[in-house]
């Protein structure tokens, strides 16, 4: 129970952009309601905190964190479960946080290969003696130690207990705001529910075509083409997730003129979004043409199906074998 008074806030992110971050301050004069009514204890990107502030804290001393960003790091794993223990609520706030995002793409590799390519072998990188980040360095001033990275990239729900998950990348101002309203009206739904509408963003689209929609036998990537500005990107054979992401952004990609990209994370009745999205093209494929040569024309399936949900997802890394 969130109790009388001031509401007591944090704000942490984990393998993010910062992205997340600014949309908090996206809600603008929102954000003068929110300072009225909370006091914000801990917010590394904005004020001078640091992580013993939050160890010396009684346990749900915190009513609600916003935790943004992916687990990548050892330390971002601490954070977790040090924000998870200090509060009464704990929100897993934008797509890196809710499902992996993009730094979960990562999962298509390993550790030591991603040293390898961000240490060693880029064109601009001069590292002749191939140095990469250990977790322990002895210099002669004392012992230098790091994080230890992780070989895979988790969600915040697959190391701690989330009260509520707030998809989007970032989330919207709109959905911002009515999380920080709800909070503030003590009108939170129960615990475990994704904070956005059950429906896709097709769903949301104008673009949705009244009846069925027209088959189609080639993929076109987006730069290849102009759409039409009244037609469904899909009919047109340009891959968008709209059937298999789950709304509440009021469709702003496809209003734009570019196809959803699944930042908002699956729809609530089909939870494995890749494969939400697979049955959805196959079922628009014309008459004769076969399925392998719609998806050869794809040039980044992972990419294209899993760019927000790879970890979250049944397969959620490269299968290696030992
Ligand atoms: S969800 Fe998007 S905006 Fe937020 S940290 Fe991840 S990549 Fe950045
Ligand atoms: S597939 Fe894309 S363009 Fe077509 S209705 Fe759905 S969201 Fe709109």
């Amino acid at each position: 129970m969130i109790e009388e008074g001031n509401l007591k806030l944090a704000f942490y992110s984990a393998a993010a952009c910062g992205g997340c971050d600014v949309a908090i301050l996206d809600i603008n004069e929102g954000l003068l309601d929110l300072i009225e009514a909370a006091d914000i204890e801990f917010w590394p990107t904005a004020m001078d905190v640091k992580i013993d502030d939050v160890k010396e804290m009684p346990d749900k001393y915190i009513d609600v964190t916003f935790f943004n960003g992916a687990i990548r790091i050892e330390e971002q794993e601490y954070m977790a479960k040090l924000l998870r223990e200090k509060s009464k609520i704990l929100i897993a706030y934008g797509s890196c946080s809710y499902i992996g995002g993009i730094p979960g793409l990562a999962n298509l590799f390993n550790r030591m290969e991603i040293f390898r390519r961000a240490y060693i072998e880029t064109a601009s990188t001069s590292n002749p003696d191939g140095v990469v980040p250990k977790t322990q360095v002895d210099i002669p001033e004392g012992r230098l130690e790091l994080p230890g990275f992780h070989d895979d990239v988790k969600t915040l729900a697959q190391v701690v207990e989330v009260d509520y998950y707030v998809p989007g990348c970032p989330p919207t101002a709109e959905s911002t705001l009515s999380v920080v309203e709800a909070m503030l009206r003590g009108e939170l739904p129960p615990r475990g529910s994704v904070l956005a509408p059950p429906k896709s963003v097709c769903d949301e689209c104008p673009r949705n075509p009244k009846g069925e929609k027209k088959r189609i036998s080639e993929i076109h990537r987006i730069h290849e083409v102009t759409p039409d500005s009244e037609r469904c990107l899909l009919e047109l054979g340009i891959p968008c997730m709209g059937p298999a992401t789950r709304g509440g952004c009021g469709a702003r990609c496809p209003k734009a003129n570019m196809p959803c990209i699944g930042c908002g994370g699956p729809c609530p009745d089909a939870p494995e979004q890749g494969a939400a999205m697979l049955s959805a093209l196959a079922s628009i494929i014309e008459r004769g043409v076969k399925m392998e040569d719609i998806e050869r024309q794809i040039k980044d399936p992972i990419g294209t199906f899993y760019m927000f949900s790879l970890p979250s997802s049944i397969i959620n890394r490269r299968v290696e074998r030992k």
